[in-house]
């Protein structure tokens, strides 16, 4: 026991206590950077005061002076008991653990230790009696205990027992690697129980324990400092590092291995105890991206392992931001990326052999109206190459009196309308094109950025309008020309026809003397031929008159059943020696009617001279009725040779004749139910007509009931 001698113990408490005291400024100044050192600072000022207490016990004379400074050896452990606790917890991870409820109740019982200590000689429930001991050439204190200490002493086992085995596993865990230096920290951490143990045990004479935590606060701080390499707790290491997709390897300096993730075990197949594999024999495509020209350097690499590829960062990792202690390389799987990548390229290609092939022009300006995308269709309505477009604006190439549309159509587009509007360019050669544009905003976070416009080419269209327009306007122009030119004709014809008719007339009347059958025959003919061509020239000037609008009709009141009377009484004489009855009804009808009397019976002779002239036998009927409505009906129903269904459709047309041949059976010049379809849309109605060849023809006059 000579080894225990008053000065080794001293020089030991000693050491300890400068240690301690070192040990608490050091970390005081590392927890800026490292907040969990922050709990060693209140730990090993605990161990300096239980340092100190034990110096003075030893070295002051006499029992009264060393019980005074009994007490501080428990300032110095309750202060040990707070913070060693809240230190595990922080340090294993649970940093969210170490709060205001846990410090206050980890607080609790070194307070109640400290209360009791100090108010000892009032109860002596901590210690029944203290005794001044000899032991080699120190003079101690022993105490007898009492159960208040037991049950300190038991809080105290059961505090130091947790906290050293939470900081045991996790530093194993956490260092893997090196077990040799995680093995002497964890011995650190064990000391206060080993001197501890060795004093109850009476191995040692004196309590080293105050010695014992400074040793376990250097080598807590020395696990905190020499692995700084990892800057990450156990805990978050697990739930960072290990769940992250990303395959995350640690090298040292000559390549090795030293730790790697769930992630990249599921990339390598590593073997089962792979810390030590040198990076080539982990992966000799990884290790022949490495650059050793490279060393201090972060080098980007990308690689392709089975169906995946990855981007690879190699990091050196440095001690204190100074020493490379090793290299980290992070694998990020960027496989979906590239796929997304990908789709994107297909669908932008899409779109864009869309916008190359499409026949419409279409262009794309940004917000200042310069043109960043025009498509060949542009190009060619422009006649410009479309990469000379670009940067240039479309209010260049406008026709300059268009420009207005342009400036209105963009304002729109600017508060977010789209519009569309017909535009003139002038083109490369000089030459005006014509464009249909709809032109939309494009926004940029709701903000106008430009416009997107689809240019329709109506050029051609226009060309193409311009001559229907004039064509139209010539023949319209050609058309009152022979209206006019008709009328006066038929006028100047009819003038000279009516003295030929009337001198004719007047002959056979005897006015020149008596004629011989022969010359009243020929005169005879004259006659009727010249009526002939008066109808023939009357119904020329009713068409043209109708066609240049200058017919007016008359309405006045009338009989309309008289009129059935009278078209008999005038076409009797037509039926000649045919087998044809003529017969005239009038069925439900006003007495009177207004309308234009005359105009009624020429489309009512027209009907039945036809009539007359297309039936060899049978029956010829004038029908007048009333549809019970707003209308009456004039019909004209024969039994003759009808009309071929092909003709029908354009029977009203004028000239229109079923047999057109110059060899035809029956003359007529093809106007009669032209004028007879236009007076009656003249009067407001219309003219329908059935036919059945060989069985008989119906004609329809449908006409407003005006009464009077
Ligand atoms: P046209 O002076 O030749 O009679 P219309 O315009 O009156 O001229 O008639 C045109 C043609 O319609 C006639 O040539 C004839 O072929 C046909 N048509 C008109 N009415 C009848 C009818 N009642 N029966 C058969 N054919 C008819």
């Amino acid at each position: 026991m000579a080894f225990f001698s008053a000065n080794v113990v001293l020089i030991l408490l000693v050491l300890g206590f400068c240690t301690s005291l070192l040990i608490s400024w050091m970390a005081y100044r590392a927890a800026v950077q490292r907040p969990v050192a922050r709990w060693l600072v209140p730990m090993m000022l605990g161990a300096a005061i239980w340092s100190i207490a034990d110096i003075l016990i030893i070295t002051l004379p006499g029992f009264e002076q060393k019980s005074t400074a009994l007490p501080f050896v428990y300032v110095g452990v309750a202060l040990i008991l707070w913070s060693l606790p809240l230190f595990a917890v922080e340090y294993i991870g649970l940093r969210r653990y170490a709060t205001g409820r846990w410090i206050l109740l980890l607080a609790i019982e070194p307070i109640l230790l400290l209360l009791f200590t100090l108010t000892n000689p009032i109860h002596q429930l901590f210690w029944l009696q203290t005794d001044l001991v000899q032991v080699g050439d120190i003079s101690q204190l022993s105490n007898t205990y009492g159960p208040l200490f037991w049950f300190h002493t038991a809080y105290a086992y059961v505090v130091l027992l947790v906290s050293t085995a939470f900081l045991s596993r996790a530093l194993l865990r956490a260092h893997q690697r090196q077990r040799t230096l995680s093995g002497l920290v964890v011995l650190g951490v064990l000391m206060p129980w080993i001197g501890n143990a060795l004093f109850l045990s009476r191995l040692i004479p004196v309590d080293l324990t105050s010695l014992a935590f400074a040793i376990t606060g250097f080598s807590l701080s020395l696990g905190i400092v020499r692995y700084s390499l990892f800057d990450v707790t156990p805990i978050a290491r697990d739930t960072v590092i290990e769940v992250m997709n990303d395959a995350v390897l640690i090298l040292d300096n000559d390549f090795r291995l030293v730790d790697l993730n769930k992630a990249s075990w599921r990339i390598f197949t590593p073997p089962q105890n792979p810390f030590g594999l040198e990076l080539h024999q982990l992966s000799p495509e990884l290790a022949a991206l490495t650059d050793p020209t490279a060393l201090d350097r972060t080098l980007n690499r990308s690689i392709q392992f089975g169906s995946n590829h990855y981007e690879i960062r190699f990091s050196p990792l440095r001690y204190a931001n100074r020493w490379q202690v090793g290299w980290m390389i992070l694998l990020h799987d960027v496989t979906l990326a590239r796929q997304t990548q990908a789709e994107l390229k297909n669908e932008r290609d899409f779109a864009l052999q869309i916008m190359n092939n499409m026949g419409q022009g279409l262009t794309v300006t940004d917000k200042d109206n310069k043109f960043i995308y025009v498509n060949p269709a542009y190009g060619q309505i422009t006649g410009y190459r479309p990469e000379e477009l670009l940067g240039k604006s479309p209010l260049e190439l406008t026709y300059e009196a268009d420009l207005n549309i342009l400036i209105e159509a963009r304002k729109k587009r600017q508060q977010g309308e789209g519009s569309t509007y017909e535009n003139r360019f002038i083109r490369a050669d000089g030459s005006v094109a014509y464009g249909l544009i709809t032109g939309v905003p494009r926004l940029k976070n709701g903000e106008f950025d430009g416009s997107i416009a689809v240019v329709t080419d109506l050029t051609d269209q226009k060309r193409i309008e311009g001559e229907l327009r004039q064509a139209r306007d010539e023949a319209m122009q050609a058309s009152e020309m022979k209206s006019i030119f008709l009328a006066t004709m038929s006028h100047e014809l009819r003038t000279p026809l009516t003295a030929i008719m009337g001198y004719a007339e007047l002959q056979l009347a005897g006015v020149a003397g008596p004629m011989n059958q022969e010359q009243r025959e020929f005169t005879d003919r004259i006659l009727v031929n010249s009526r002939h061509l008066l109808t023939i020239i009357n119904q020329v000037l009713d068409v043209s008159k109708i066609e240049a609008g200058r017919l007016e009709l008359t309405s006045v009141t009338f009989q309309p059943c008289s009129l059935v009377d009278e078209v008999l009484r005038q076409t009797a004489s037509l039926v000649g020696d045919k087998a044809i009855e003529l017969r005239g009804e009038c069925i439900g009808l006003p007495e009177q009617l207004m309308g234009d009397p005359d105009r009624l019976k020429q489309i009512l002779l027209n009907l039945v001279s036809n009539a007359i002239k297309f039936t060899e036998q049978g029956q010829i009927s004038i029908h007048l009725s009333s549809t019970g409505q707003k209308d009456w009906l004039m019909r004209v129903q024969d039994t003759g040779i009808g009309i071929p269904a092909t003709a029908l459709p354009t029977i009203f047309e004028e000239f229109r004749q079923v047999d057109a041949a110059i060899t035809r059976q029956h003359e007529g010049t093809g106007l009669g139910l032209a004028i007879v379809q236009k007076l009656a849309r003249l009067m407001g109605g219309d003219v329908q007509v059935t036919s059945e060849e060989n069985v008989g023809s119906t004609f329809t006059i449908r006409l407003p009931l005006v009464t009077p």
